[in-house]
């Protein structure tokens, strides 16, 4: 233990065990990893210094592509993989995999000709094992306007329609974190990783209670760093990063109202319209990024931007920053490519890397959140050989993920029963772990302070608060949420 220092509180019962692993970070790629490991019977503790999914894995497009994108890239290898690992994740978390048609227009002068988009979702059905979540179809100019009204006819020459699913990311690393628990992990969060060095064979780590403050000493066999945007920070770390940042913007259905995704072509990039329930969410945008992750938000360039794509799409439709229900930015932790082969952002290449730059520490980064399943297998097959322990392979593709009777694809009917789960069970400390990544009811809703006012009593209830504390809730949920509220 660290002179001075006392393990206190939520530290007090791990303070003088011995873990397996440590996994520093609780998005996607930690979760991920601590559900293979704990279910292969490793002592596993994951540590996250801020709410869980609090980083990039709630502020991504909610999508799960095999990557048609991707496919026109050449990288053959990365869509086949993030295909199975999509089918993969409709057999085990049905709930948050709800397979989406897209539709996808070949307009003239965009470099997407008809003929190469069906030979596109042709291979892309292939490579899913040819039972992808539906049938790829390909469609004449009149068809496609009936298919999704409003579109711009001119120059359109037809398109395709073929299919991905529709998630909902910090759902997935929540459910993906009960799973871990249940299978025995212990996961904390507001809870930082300070510090760690080989010593007796073992890993000493400081961890810190953000809550409380107090630190304590953890002893573990191996660490895994899965810390996304925050990873070169980390001792011991050797992960290189190209960071870019995406928006994302949610208007009312009733001003778009599209029945299938709809794929809009710009320059070498795609953004998409996605039908969420009640809402359709726009994005995204994709640029590097050198700021802190913790505070990236949509500025009026990037809303902007993709208001004018939309709007250039479907015409009649006029959307302005007013349409805006909310926003949300994220950072996406890219492997850095060699500096010759820089590119734009969205040519660098969305494949994930496991290394040991120490003995016991692994760097697990980059990837998406479609392929965090078969991550967190690859690193514990790693982790396992480095333990020379005879680890029984993984069987993360076939169990169940834990799934809640509020957990889906879109978010819960607002009421205290869900306040009251989302507090006994899912480690719901402020007002905002629930209203955006328990619920995501403040990205839905419009009436956002009304809602709030009511979350925060059923919260009080629930976890004790006196009025002085569902104040100070309510004010840092504002100050949280005022730049994605306030549009420029
Ligand atoms: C705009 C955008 C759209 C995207 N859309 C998609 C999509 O539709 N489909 C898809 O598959 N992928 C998508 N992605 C990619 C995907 O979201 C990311 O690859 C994934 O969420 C990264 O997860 P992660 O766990 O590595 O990082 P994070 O979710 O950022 O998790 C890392 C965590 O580590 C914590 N941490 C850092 N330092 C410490 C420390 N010292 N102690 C404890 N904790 C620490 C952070 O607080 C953070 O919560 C998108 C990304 C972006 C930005």
């Amino acid at each position: 233990m660290a002179s001075g220092t006392l393990a206190i509180g939520r530290l007090k019962a791990i303070g003088d065990d011995r873990f397996d692993l440590l996994v520093v970070g609780g998005g996607i790629v930690g979760a991920g990893v601590a559900r293979d490991a704990a279910s292969r019977g490793l002592r596993t503790l994951l540590v996250e210094q801020s709410d869980f999914a609090s980083g990039t894995s709630s502020r991504s497009s909610r999508l799960l592509p095999g990557g048609l994108r991707y496919l026109a890239q050449g990288r053959i290898g990365l869509v086949r993989e993030a295909s199975v690992e999509k089918l993969r994740l409709s057999r085990i978390a049905p709930h948050l995999c709800q397979a989406l048609p897209f539709v996808f227009p070949a307009w003239r002068g965009t470099g997407w000709a008809r003929w190469k988009l069906a030979l596109g979702v042709r291979i892309y059905d292939f490579l899913c094992g040819g039972s992808n979540l539906g049938r790829w179809s390909s469609h004449g100019r009149d068809e496609l306007l009936a298919q999704v009204p409003g579109l711009r006819g001119d120059g359109l020459r037809g398109g395709v329609r073929y299919f991905d699913a529709l998630t909902n990311d910090a759902r997935l690393v929540i459910d993906t974190l009960r799973s871990a628990a249940g299978a025995g992990a212990t996961v904390l969060n507001y809870t930082a990783y300070e510090s760690g060095d080989p010593a007796d064979g073992c890993w000493r780590c400081v961890i810190r209670d953000r809550l409380s403050g107090a630190i304590a000493e953890v002893r573990t066999r191996a660490v895994v760093n899965a810390a996304g945007a925050w990873a070169p920070g980390l001792p011991h770390s050797g992960v290189r990063l190209r960071l870019t940042k995406g928006v994302h913007l949610v208007i009312d259905r009733a001003r778009l109202p599209v029945n299938d995704a709809v794929v809009l072509p710009e320059g070498n990039r795609i953004l998409f319209v996605i039908p969420w329930g009640e809402r359709v969410i726009l994005g995204t945008t994709d640029t590097d990024y050198t700021g802190d992750p913790a505070t990236v938000r949509a500025q009026a360039d990037d809303v902007g931007y993709v208001l004018g794509i939309v709007n250039t799409a479907f015409p009649a439709v006029g959307l302005g920053p007013s349409d805006v229900i909310a926003t949300w930015a994220g950072v996406r932790p890219l492997i850095a490519p060699p500096r010759a082969r820089a590119g734009t952002p969205s040519d660098t290449s969305r494949r994930h890397t496991i290394r040991m730059t120490d003995p016991g520490w692994f760097d697990v980064a980059g990837g998406k959140l479609t392929t965090f399943r078969l991550m967190g297998e690859q690193a514990i097959d790693r982790v396992g050989r480095f333990l020379g322990a005879k680890l029984p392979r993984s069987r993360t593709a076939a169990l169940l993920l834990a799934r809640p009777a509020h957990s889906g694809v879109l978010p819960p009917p607002v009421g205290p029963e869900v306040v009251a789960d989302c507090c006994r069970d899912e480690w719901s400390v402020h007002l905002d772990d629930v209203l955006l990544r328990r619920t995501s009811w403040h990205a839905y809703h419009h009436d956002h302070d009304e809602i709030a006012g009511r979350v925060s009593d059923w919260m009080g209830d629930a976890l004790g608060w006196d009025a002085a504390r569902r104040a100070t809730e309510l004010a840092r949920y504002r100050v949280a949420t005022v730049a994605d509220r306030t549009l420029p």
